[in-house]
Parts: C-alpha cells; sequence; structure tokens
C-alpha cells in the first residue's frame, strides 16, 4: 500500500522533469533568447523538482523509490554537458537562468558523486565552466552570486579532471579567480570557493609558479583562513615559492602567525589551521635559505618553547611532531669532534691499489670532513620513528633492482680457478684424505704434538691451582708485548703456508716451540677494591701505562680504606669448561693489533656465562625518542648549560684519559677489540660518544666495545652513540645493549647483562661531507641513545654492541678444544695463513678416526662427504663467532649425535676469516679497509690472504673431485630478528625477476631447501619466513654467491643470527642470548645428520614435506610460479617412483 503511494506521487515528478527539459531544450535557441521569462520559469521549476526529491531521497529509503528516481536522474545526467551549454548561450542574456541551470549541474553532481562528476568531465564540462567563468568575468560588476556557483562547481569537478590546471591556465581562468580574490579579501563566503579552485590549480606546478608571480603567496599571508593553510603547503612546496615566501620575510610571518594561534587556541579546536603552518614551515625549510630564515628569525627557540608547552597534551602529538621535524633539519649541521673522520688508526699496506679504497681515502684534501650544509635538498629529517612499526621490508625493496637477471650468471659454472699445480701444495691442509693411517694413525693417537704444536704445548702447561689474586683497574695490564715476540698459533703448518703465499716479510714467521711465559702466581696484596692486575715480573714502565698505577694508588686507598678486601678471580672453571683466564693472557700475547694493545679487557679476561635469567625485548615508552630529541635541541636553546668536555681521545695519543677531578667518568677501550675514540662529557651526567672507524677506512662503525670507570651508583648517566650510520636500528625495536660488571664478575656473577633504558636511534645533527663519504651527498650520522645506572660503587663497567668475542678468546677456545679430544675424535688445527696484521688464521679438520686401518675403514674414511664451514667475515657480527662456539663444541661432543656426525662427514672449518678485524675493534673491514666479503670473485693474496686461501681450498677440492655437500658462512643480522640463511636459487631468482626462462633453464634440484627446512623443524630460533634462496647483483663477490656460482656446492648458504631477540617460536620476545646462539651452532649439526638421512633416502615423504614447506612459503613463491614448481615437483616425484619400482 505505502509502497504504491509513495511510487505514485514519484512518477509525475519524474516524468514532469522530463517534460520540462524537453521544453527547454526545444526552447534553445532563438526562443530561448526571447522568452527569457519562460526560461527562468522552466529551470526554476527543474531544480524545484530535483531539489525536491532529494530530500524525499534522503528521506525515503525503498530502494524501488531510489531506482525511479535514480533512472530520471540517470537521464538528467545525460544531459549536463548540454544543460551548461545552454547557460553558455544564454548566459550574457539572463544571469538567473544561468544560475537555475548551474543549480540543476550541481545537484545532479552532489547525487551522482564522484562516477557521475568524471562522467561530466569526459564529457567536456569542465571547459565550458571555465568559458562561463571567462563571459562572466567580463560583467562589471560580475555577479557575486554566479562566480560563488561556478567556483562551486569547479572545486567539485576540479579534482576529478587531471587536465584541470592546464585548461584554467589556457583559458584565462587562473587570473580570473586571482583578482576576483584580490577584489573580495573580505568576501569569506566568496573566498571559500575560490581558495578550494585555487587548491587545485596549483597542485600544477607550472600553475603554482605562475600563481606565486602573480603575487598568491602575498594574497594568502592575508587571508589566513583555514582554507588557506592547505594551499599554503601546495605553494611552498614548489621551491621557487618557498625562496618568495622565504624573500618576502614570511616565515617571520609564519612563526609569529604560529605562535598567535598556540596562544589563542587554547581549546585547541583549530588544530589543523596550527598544523598547516607548521607544515608551511616545514616546506619552506626545505631550501637552505629557508632554514636559514628559521634560524634567524629565532623559529628554533620558538618552536621549542611552544612544543614543551604543547608536551602534557597527547592530542598535540601531531604539532610537536611536526615541530620536532622542521628543528631537527634547521638544527645547524656540525662536523664530529674528532680531527678527521678517517680512522685513528692506519695501517701500511704491503701494496697500495691505486683505485683502492685505502688510495682514495688518504689522497683526499685536508679540510675535506669539514660540514657544509648543503643543498636545497628536500630530504625529509627521518620520519618520526616514535610509533613507527618495524619495517623490514627494507631489503626486499632493495632486492628488486638488486636481483641477478642474467641467465648466464645464474647458472653455475663450476670454474676451478688456479691450475691444480697451483694448488697441489693445499695438499697438506687435507692430509685426511690421502694420509695412510698404517703409520699416521699411530702418530697423532700418540704424539699429538705433530698434529697441533702450538696448542698443545699450551694445554700441557701446568694448570694452576692457586688462582692468581688479582687486583683490578681500569684494564689488565700485561706485560710490556714488544719483550714478547708473538707467537703463532699453530706452527705446523705456518712454514709451508707462508711458502706459497707471497708474503713481503712485513711480520717475520715464529716458529719453533713458543716461549713458555708463567703468569705469577702471587701477587702484592694491594688493600684496594680495585687494583691493577700486575704480574710480578712486570716491567711496565712504557708512558702510556704510567697513569694506571699511580691512578689506581690515589683511588682506592682513602675511600675504601675499611675494606680492604682483596678480590679473587672468580672461579669459573666449573661454569665455563672451555674459559681459561691465564690461557686467555696467553693468547693475548700472540695477538697482534694495530696499536699495539698492552691491556686484556676485565669481561675477555674473566669470561661470560650465560645469565638464567629470560632478557625480553625492550618494551619502547611512548615519547622517548621525542625527549631526547628534545634534550639535543636543548644544546641549541642553552649553550651555557653544555659542559662539551672530553674525558677521553684517542687523538691525543700519549694520554687518550684526560685526567680530572673526578666529576666525570673515566672511559677506556684500549684492548682487543675496543673502538671508542672519543668521550665528550656534555652535561654532567651525559656523554656523547665517537666509535673509531675501521682501520683505513673512514667509515663502518656500528661495533662498539668500551669500558668505564669512575661512576656514581644510582645515578642516571645518558650515553649518545653519535656516529652510527645505518638509517634505522633494532635498538628501536627492543634491543638492549650489553653491559658487564666486574663487581659481579668478582662476586661469582661474570656475564653480560641485556641492560639501558630509553633507548632510541634516531638522525642527530652531525653529518659528513659529500666527499668524504666518498661523492654522495654529505651524510647525516645517527645517535643510539641509552640511558643506565650502575649499582656497585667503584666498579668497572663494560659495554657492548652484542657479546664480544675476541680473536684471543678463539685461540683459546681452540685450545680447550684439544683437551675434549678422544682417541675416536681426528682433530687437526692448521694455520691456513697469515693476515696482514701478522696474525694466524685457524683451520679445523674434524671428523672421526677410521674405524680401524682396514681398507675398508680407510676408504669410508677418506670417502667422507665435507662440509665446509666459515664465520666472523664482518668482525662486528660476534654473534656469528657464538654460533661457531657451539657448533665446534657440539662436533668435538661425546654424544651418539656428534659421534654420527663425525663418523659421516669431515668438517672443514674457519671460524675466524677476518681476525685482523676483529682484533682492532673494526665492524666490517679488515686492514684493507675493504668488506672480505665482497672479495670473493678476485682476491688478492696479499691484500685478502683469508679469502685467497679460504677459496683456494674450495678450488683445490674442485680439482680433487670432492666438492663439499654444504658451505656455510655464518654471520651476524643487524636489522632482523631470528635466525635464518640465504641461499642460492636459478628458480627463486627468475619468478622474482621479470625475466623470461626456458623450462630447461628452471631444471633445478631442490635440495637447497632442505636443509633451512629442517632448520626450522628443529632450532628454535630458526625463521623459514625470513630466508631467501635470490642472487643479488650486488652479491655477486660473496662467498655464498661465488661458491655456489664457481665451486659448484649447491647448497651454499650464509646463515644470519639476530643481533637482537626472536619474534616467533620458542624464544618469541625476547632477546637473543649466547645460550641461545650456541644452541644454533649445535642445531646446525644436527640439521646436517637429518640431512644426510634424507639425501641417502629419497624417499618420497621428503619431497612430500619440501612441497608443504614451499606451499607455505607463498612469500617467496609467487602463486602462478607455484603452478610450476608444482609440475616440476611432480615430475620429480614421478621420476624417484621409477626409481623405486
Ligand atoms: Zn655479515
Amino acid at each position: 500500500m505505502t509502497k504504491n503511494n509513495v511510487t505514485h506521487n514519484y512518477v509525475p515528478s519524474n516524468s514532469r522533469v522530463l517534460m520540462l527539459l524537453g521544453q527547454l531544450e526545444r526552447m534553445n535557441g532563438e526562443a530561448m533568447l526571447k522568452d527569457v521569462e519562460t526560461a527562468r520559469q522552466v529551470t526554476a521549476k527543474i531544480l524545484h523538482l530535483i531539489q525536491t526529491q532529494g530530500k524525499r531521497k534522503h528521506a525515503h529509503t525503498h530502494t524501488h523509490i531510489k531506482t525511479n528516481m535514480q533512472s530520471t536522474l540517470i537521464k538528467l545526467k545525460r544531459k549536463q554537458r548540454q544543460l551548461c551549454c545552454m547557460c553558455l548561450r544564454q548566459n550574457s542574456r539572463d544571469v538567473q537562468t544561468t544560475l537555475n541551470i548551474l543549480c540543476i549541474v550541481s545537484e545532479l553532481l552532489t547525487v551522482g558523486r564522484g562516477r557521475r562528476v568524471g562522467v561530466f568531465v569526459s564529457k567536456g564540462g569542465t571547459g565550458v565552466l571555465f568559458q562561463l567563468l571567462i563571459n562572466a568575468s567580463k560583467e562589471f560588476p560580475p555577479s557575486e552570486e554566479l562566480m560563488l556557483q561556478l567556483h562551486s562547481l569547479l572545486a567539485k569537478v576540479g579534482p576529478k579532471d587531471r587536465k584541470f590546471g592546464v585548461k584554467a591556465r589556457l583559458t584565462g581562468a587562473l587570473n580570473v579567480t586571482i583578482n576576483l580574490m584580490k577584489q573580495n579579501l573580505l568576501n569569506n563566503k566568496l573566498l571559500l570557493p575560490c581558495l578550494q579552485v585555487l587548491r587545485v590549480y596549483s597542485s600544477n606546478l607550472v600553475n603554482a609558479v605562475s600563481l606565486g608571480k602573480n603575487g598568491v603567496v602575498e594574497l594568502m599571508f592575508k587571508i589566513v583562513a583555514p582554507y588557506t593553510v592547505d594551499f599554503v603547503n601546495e605553494q611552498h612546496e614548489c621551491e621557487t615559492n618557498a625562496r618568495r615566501a622565504v624573500d618576502g620575510g614570511f616565515v617571520t610571518v609564519l612563526l609569529a602567525l604560529y605562535l598567535d594561534w598556540h596562544r589563542n587556541d587554547t581549546r585547541h579546536r583549530h588544530m589543523l589551521i596550527r598544523k598547516g603552518l607548521l607544515v608551511s614551515l616545514r616546506n619552506i625549510t626545505n631550501i637552505k635559505l629557508g632554514r636559514k630564515a628559521f634560524i634567524e628569525a629565532d623559529g628554533m627557540r620558538i618552536l621549542y618553547n611552544t612544543s614543551t608547552e604543547c608536551l602534557p597534551v597527547r592530542t598535540l602529538d601531531l604539532l610537536i611532531n611536526t615541530s620536532s621535524l622542521i628543528m631537527r633539519k634547521c638544527f645547524p649541521k656540525n662536523r664530529l669532534p674528532v680531527p678527521t673522520i678517517k680512522s685513528a688508526f692506519h695501517f701500511q699496506l704491503p701494496n697500495v691499489p691505486a683505485a683502492g679504497p685505502v688510495a682514495q681515502l688518504y689522497n683526499q684534501p685536508p679540510g675535506v670532513d669539514d660540514v657544509v650544509d648543503e643543498s636545497d635538498d628536500n630530504e625529509e629529517a627521518d620520519a618520526d620513528t616514535e610509533n613507527d612499526t618495524e619495517n623490514d621490508d627494507d631489503d626486499k625493496d632493495l632486492l628488486n633492482d638488486d636481483i641477478e637477471t642474467d641467465l648466464n650468471k645464474l647458472h653455475p659454472k663450476r670454474n676451478p680457478g688456479r691450475p691444480l699445480e697451483e694448488l697441489r701444495v693445499y695438499e697438506r691442509f687435507f692430509l685426511e684424505l690421502s694420509e695412510d693411517f698404517q703409520v699416521a694413525k699411530m702418530s697423532i693417537l700418540t704424539n699429538r704434538n705433530s698434529s697441533c704444536i702450538g696448542i698443545v704445548i699450551l694445554c700441557e702447561s701446568p694448570v694452576r691451582k692457586a688462582r692468581p689474586r688479582t687486583e683490578l683497574s681500569e684494564g689488565l695490564q700485561l706485560d710490556q708485548r714488544k719483550t714478547h715476540p708473538a707467537v703463532s698459533v699453530c706452527t705446523h703448518s705456518y712454514s709451508s703456508c707462508s711458502s706459497d703465499s707471497s708474503r713481503t716479510g712485513h711480520h717475520p714467521p715464529h716458529q719453533g716451540p713458543r716461549q713458555k711465559r708463567e703468569v705469577p702466581h702471587s701477587f702484592p696484596r694491594h688493600r684496594y677494591k680495585i687494583v691493577s692486575f700486575s704480574g710480578a715480573d712486570d716491567t711496565t714502565g712504557a708512558s702510556e701505562c704510567s697513569n694506571f698505577g699511580s691512578d689506581c694508588g690515589s683511588e682506592g686507598t682513602e675511600d675504601e680504606g675499611g675494606e680492604g678486601a682483596v678480590l679473587e678471580v672468580p672461579d669459573t672453571a666449573l661454569l665455563l669448561p672451555l674459559h681459561d683466564p691465564d690461557l686467555y693472557v696467553e693468547m693475548v700475547k700472540g695477538t697482534r693489533s694495530v696499536p699495539e694493545y698492552a691491556e686484556v679487557a676485565y669481561p675477555d679476561y674473566f669470561g661470560h656465562v650465560a645469565p638464567t635469567f629470560k632478557e625480553p625485548l625492550l618494551e619502547r615508552v611512548y615519547g622517548v625518542q621525542r625527549s631526547k630529541i628534545y634534550q639535543d635541541i636543548e644544546r641549541l636553546i642553552h649553550p651555557n648549560d653544555i659542559l662539551d668536555k672530553a674525558v677521553y681521545d684517542l687523538d691525543i695519543p700519549s694520554c687518550p684519559v684526560i685526567e680530572d677531578n673526578g666529576e666525570s667518568l673515566k672511559f677506556n677501550s684500549q684492548f682487543e677489540s675496543g673502538n671508542l675514540r672519543k668521550a665528550v662529557q656534555v652535561r654532567k651526567y651525559e656523554y656523547d660518544l665517537v666509535l673509531n672507524s675501521d682501520v683505513n677506512s673512514n667509515h663502518y662503525h656500528q661495533w662498539f666495545y668500551f669500558e668505564v670507570s669512575g661512576m656514581r651508583v644510582g645515578t642516571v648517566y645518558r650515553f649518545n652513540i653519535i656516529n652510527c650510520e645505518k638509517s634505522n636500528s633494532q635498538f628501536n625495536y627492543g634491543m638492549q645493549v650489553l653491559m658487564y660488571s666486574v663487581q659481579e664478575a668478582i662476586s661469582g656473577r661474570p656475564r653480560w647483562v641485556r641492560t639501558g633504558a630509553d633507548i632510541c636511534y634516531y638522525k642527530n645533527h652531525f653529518a659528513r661531507s659529500s666527499i668524504a663519504a666518498g661523492g654522495q651527498k654529505g651524510k647525516s650520522y645517527y645517535s643510539m641513545t641509552f640511558s643506565t645506572t650502575f649499582s656497585h660503587k667503584d666498579d668497572v663497567c663494560y659495554f657492548a654492541y652484542h657479546y664480544p668475542y675476541t680473536y684471543s678468546t678463539l685461540k683459546m677456545h681452540l685450545a680447550k678444544l684439544e683437551a675434549l679430544r678422544t682417541p675416536q675424535i681426528y682433530l687437526r688445527q692448521d694455520n691456513l695463513c697469515e693476515t696482514l696484521g701478522g696474525n694466524g688464521c685457524p683451520l679445523l679438520t674434524i671428523t672421526a678416526m677410521p674405524e680401524s686401518n682396514s681398507n675398508d675403514h680407510i676408504c669410508q674414511f677418506r670417502n667422507r662427504p665435507l662440509i665446509f664451514l666459515s664465520a666472523r667475515v664482518h668482525p662486528g657480527e660476534t654473534n656469528a663467532s657464538w654460533v661457531m662456539k657451539g657448533t665446534l663444541e657440539f662436533l668435538m661432543g661425546t654424544s651418539p649425535l656428534a659421534v654420527s656426525l663425525r663418523e659421516g662427514f669431515i668438517f672443514k672449518i674457519v671460524p675466524m676469516l677476518n681476525p685482523d678485524g676483529v682484533i682492532n675493534g673494526n665492524h666490517r673491514c679488515s686492514l684493507s679497509g675493504e668488506d672480505l666479503n665482497r672479495q670473493w670473485l678476485n682476491p688478492n693474496p696479499e691484500l685478502h690472504p683469508t679469502i685467497y686461501h679460504t677459496k683456494s681450498l674450495l678450488q683445490y677440492l674442485v680439482h680433487m673431485q670432492r666438492t663439499p655437500l654444504v658451505f656455510c658462512d655464518y654471520h651476524g643480522h643487524s636489522r632482523k630478528k631470528n635466525v635464518f640463511m640465504y641461499g642460492c636459487s636459478v628458480k627463486e631468482t627468475v619468478w622474482q625477476s621479470n625475466i623470461t626462462a626456458s623450462s630447461s633453464d628452471l631444471q633445478e634440484d631442490l635440495g637447497y631447501r632442505t636443509l633451512p627446512k629442517i632448520l626450522s623443524q628443529i632450532a628454535p630460533a630458526f625463521s623459514m619466513g625470513s630466508c631467501s634462496f635470490v642472487v643479488e647483483r650486488s652479491k655477486e663477490s660473496t662467498a655464498r654467491v661465488v661458491v655456489w656460482r664457481e665451486i659448484g656446492v649447491q647448497r651454499s648458504y650464509t646463515m644470519e643470527s639476530t643481533l637482537c631477540g626472536c619474534d616467533q617460536g620458542k624464544y618469541k620476545g625476547l632477546q637473543i642470548g649466547t645460550r641461545e646462539l650456541e644452541e644454533m651452532g649445535a642445531q646446525f649439526c644436527v640439521s646436517l645428520l637429518r640431512l644426510k638421512r634424507l639425501t641417502g633416502l629419497r624417499n618420497h615423504q621428503h619431497l612430500l614435506d619440501l612441497e608443504n614447506d614451499i606451499m607455505t612459503h607463498t612469500k617467496v613463491v609467487r602463486l602462478v610460479k607455484w603452478r610450476i614448481l608444482q609440475s616440476h615437483l611432480h615430475t620429480q616425484l614421478m621420476h624417484e617412483g621409477t626409481h623405486m619400482l
């Protein structure tokens, strides 16, 4: 009933509209001109009908009504342009009729929303409107109502018309609008739609410039109204207009306006205006001139003060964040407070390739580091990472440009490299492949010394029952190393190696029995809680060390007179079976560092016992970054509060520690792997720290390891590492720094603990020049800031980026591994070569002794598949060493799995590919100033000896037709969580790229996925989802790609362990510790056993597992490509099936 009624009412009105429209059409032309009155009436009626229909439409939602009405509107809509043309023809005659028609169009467009506007535009409606506008402007005075209506329509249509800006300029409508505005500055009703239209105009860059020329920027400052602001912003995004705004002194105006709104908008109702003004300032300060004007107009102080007042109101965050962005951008760029950003240490290379990085570095002109506020760059100071969610797509974006698309390069082409004659010298590293156990077995079993002279002697040194009583100070003093020539770890193979590598003889080899040096058993008793470790025969007289004795003497006695306790070195032998402080000190003596370090850091001396408590990822407190940034800005606002006092400075070689009256902390990092260059006390409890660049380079710092003493208990200290380089860091996503307290160690808790509050990582106001940055435009540095309190008086604490693992620690562990040897274990330690810095590069061989010396058993022994492992090519990735430690200990273990592993494989392991980098506190490079993991394509025997000889070992194996089953290089990853692998697959590379490949190109065994798949099942920290098997161009000279492509190892991987923690699996939400890392190393071994079983059996289930695996990784494999894979799998299955039959 209702339905019928309603419908009944509607039909006539609809048909009436159409009827009237018909009438109007018939009136077209002459008739309309003659009968102005009728035209007015007809149009008015149509308008009325439409408007009432519109209202009813809102009142009734019945579908039938809707449909009915819509059909009418559709018919009308088709006539929209026609209607406009009608206006055009008669508009000069009758404004009222035109207005009516425009209103009708407007109604129709409103009802139709976006799509109808689109149709209107496509039919040329915009052009007609502009023409109407031009015509109307010729009347004097132009009809305000008409102008209003036209601009409203244009504002509606403009954003849908891509050529709107061009049309406006060509028809002259641009100027019509501007003139209209200039003449109606106080007419808000009219200004509003004009501003809206203007905003659309100026989205076209040419228009923006032209509007600027016409004085629109000035005009805008006269009409600061809500709508202006957005418009102004778009105007200022254009550089010339920003310049014009600066020239016109508008920075001051904008700041004054902002301050005004800030003061008067007490109820925060006009956030948009305030935000808009700030965005304007932000755009203007994209240019250098704008930043200068901002500083001159006291912008820093104004924004700092206003923001500080906004801080308590959460809803004003937007304003604070934008203000902070502007202030950070305008903060004058400083150079780092060091004489040069080149490393404080230089190492003279045997030869310096003219085109190499070192030659380039040292050919830079003086003063190169000076930072100038460079260009008018639009580079925003990093968006606030406050609420940023972790984004690990960074890598994937890069990946797309970086995928290898050259099919030739994608197909592994085994390249044996050097001729066999040359490679024969490597035979001595593979004695297990040739050794005749009839004799050799006996010699190995009875005389271990033959397999590892250096190590065994160390192990045989008398075990001291009484642990040395030591005194603590800032670092242990070793006796002067110069009087104790370094001893190479393994003399066994040294001589042989030196004959084939073209050593220059910078470091004469130290052969023969090593000098035994007893660490004295008894120490003079001191009454200090913390005193210096010094040997009885210590002849320390070097000037650089003389500070310590006196220092310590004066420090303890008075303050701590009461206690007088002598503290013992914690006996960690039970907790740390592979750690021995005395042995460590012995090892340090044989370690050669560029700065010739004479101290041992306590953590390396005492060792580290992983804590049993959980260390969850740090939850970020809201607003931390902001408050840190504001404290930084305060340095500029209140310069008098800043101490700016250097308290440690490596660039003052004789005396890096600067004496003071006890008001400052003491810093030190002159020990193995240490790399603090300078510490500046900026406020009473705040320090800026500068890290040293890798030796022979001027950047690559990220790793840190330093010592702090002289602290007050309970005081919150803030530390800022001010020359970080990466644009983001896991320190923003839950990672904490590591701290080691000597007092805790002495109390029986020798351990690194995750620590630090208010941690964040952000772009700061320090930068380097473009020349120093290697031709890229000057780069900003980043700050990593953390706060901490100390709980012990007179403590010596250490801070590190990750759990330190020095070269001397490795040597100590390797020596201790010997002790785990049983008659069933074949363990050989060789020295692969000597590094540039004169340190040995250990090479380990681990397998099981042959069951007997029968031919069969010897044959089985020799034919075991080889597994080749390496680690720590990047010195800053200490986690890789902890994983390696886990691997080695597992392999030397007594578990049945370990026995099976040894019986099944021969392990060749280079546990530290970059000893020099590790020793000298580098983050990335070796002493050649280069990333060694980018040298595998063509390693230089002099500059990259460890890589050259490791690659040669593999090339030798190719010649011997003993290509390893698995190659894996252990790394650490600073931007991702979990542990994962990178491998190489032609198929997956092709799929990720857009290259077309024939199906024969895609013939590939899926074996490369097996090992990571197994690991994801057994190792809790391992995440299959983070693995990638794509071959990248930028990685073509890495171990993984070269070993895959040239050596022909299908299962060639890098295994990346997080420096931070896990976001999946058993350890989800926890930071990673050494226990988890070592476990990972052990699990890697276990996975090899499973791999052996699977590759041995080759059953269906194995392949089906793989299939499941791949299906769950749609992230990597796109669906379409999955189908190809499926068919391949199918074929493979069929193939396997027939074999089984
Ligand atoms: Zn790495």
